[in-house]
């Protein structure tokens, strides 16, 4: 699949729940509407949209929500998926979490063939944890995390840098992420979805501020480690560890975009920051053949955009996009 601008498509998301057990101040409101149990795809019908994608040249497939790890039976299209590993059909197949359930389903990843899990964890200060998340435990997530290092996956932490709350503990988390050897990447806080008035403005802290403190601590050893993705990467040299920038508002990335994005309703979203979408669902539905869905698909790819155009900024309070992260996972 190559698009329009010659980007490749290689990189399926899928948001598989648009539930979560957390609340997280940036990413939901407190009083979600969640979808109805119809609009959501079965775990069947993702596995057959993920596997026509698969099909059509996507090598890497990364699970989310939501928390994915709340869906009922996840595990059964998580050990689906991984007949893709065993094919060799497909270079990876990954997760992110908030970390809340791993406690329970480590080891059950590790043997579906995920090697490496991105983890979200923006604080070490429990007040603060259950404070962010709403809802959250900082100790269930931190025995998760345990129990995904013993079971041996190797672990990326993704931290929201927020304004305020834990831009005093950054420096901090790089340290604790390097004594457990876990990379680690800071995002920037995205403007996606209403989360009460002024909100956004209040959470966004720039990432090149970040970095600049973050230098006069450690020694950041610039890579071209690229994953596709929008993050780039340092080395930081006292720790060994991968340190990652994901700047959508402060650097644009999308001349590199490798990606698109299925919801667990199974609408295609072809840029994250965009409204542009395709629904798969109608024609995996109508048909037991797939050759509807990936005539959809090749539809949508051909139109995908050049790229975002998010701002945060007191001419810009509303969200560049209504729905919120959760729907389509990051
Ligand atoms: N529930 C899982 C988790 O938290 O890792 C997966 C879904 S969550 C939407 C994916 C990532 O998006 C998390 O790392 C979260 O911190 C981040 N995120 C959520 N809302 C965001 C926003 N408005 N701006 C930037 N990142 C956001
Ligand atoms: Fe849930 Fe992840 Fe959103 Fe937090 S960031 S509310 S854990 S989906």
């Amino acid at each position: 699949m190559i698009d329009p601008f010659g980007r490749h498509i290689t990189y399926l998301r899928v948001s598989v729940t648009d539930r979560c057990d957390f609340r997280c101040v940036y990413c939901m409101a407190e009083d979600m509407a969640f979808l109805p149990k119809a609009e959501v795809l079965t775990l069947e019908e993702l596995d057959r949209a993920a596997g026509a994608f698969v099909r059509m040249g996507v090598r890497k497939l990364r699970l989310t929500g939501g928390e994915p790890l709340v869906r009922r039976n996840v595990m059964s299209l998580i050990r689906a998926l991984g007949r893709h590993l065993t094919t060799g059909d497909l270079d990876e197949l990954t997760i992110t979490t908030n970390g809340s359930q791993l406690g329970r389903y480590a080891g059950e990843l590790k043997a579906a063939g995920m090697r490496r899990i991105n983890v979200s964890l923006d604080t070490l200060d429990p007040a603060k944890f259950t404070a962010i998340t709403r809802w959250g435990k900082l100790d269930q997530v931190l025995d998760g995390l345990r129990a995904a290092k013993d079971a041996g996956l190797e672990i990326k932490i993704n931290t929201v840098a927020l304004k305020g709350v834990n831009d005093d503990e950054l420096d901090r988390l790089v340290a604790w992420c390097g004594e457990r050897g876990f990379d680690q990447t800071l995002i920037e806080v995205m403007p996606m979805g209403e989360i009460g008035e002024g909100a956004r403005l209040e959470q966004y802290l720039p990432l090149s501020v970040v970095r600049a403190k973050l230098k006069s601590k450690w020694t950041l050893d610039e890579t071209d480690y690229r994953t596709g993705g929008p993050a780039r990467y340092y080395v930081v040299r006292e720790t060994g560890r991968r340190l990652g920038f994901i700047t959508p508002l402060t650097h644009n990335f999308c001349e590199s975009c490798n990606r698109v994005r299925l919801t667990c309703t199974g609408t295609l979203y072809m840029c994250l920051g965009q409204q542009d979408a395709a629904d798969l669902r109608a024609p995996l539905r109508a048909s037991e053949s797939d050759a509807p869905m990936e005539e959809a698909i090749r539809e949508a790819i051909a139109r995908k955009p050049k790229g975002h155009d998010f701002v945060i900024d007191r001419r810009h309070p509303a969200p560049a996009v209504p729905r919120h992260m959760s729907v389509t996972g990051g």
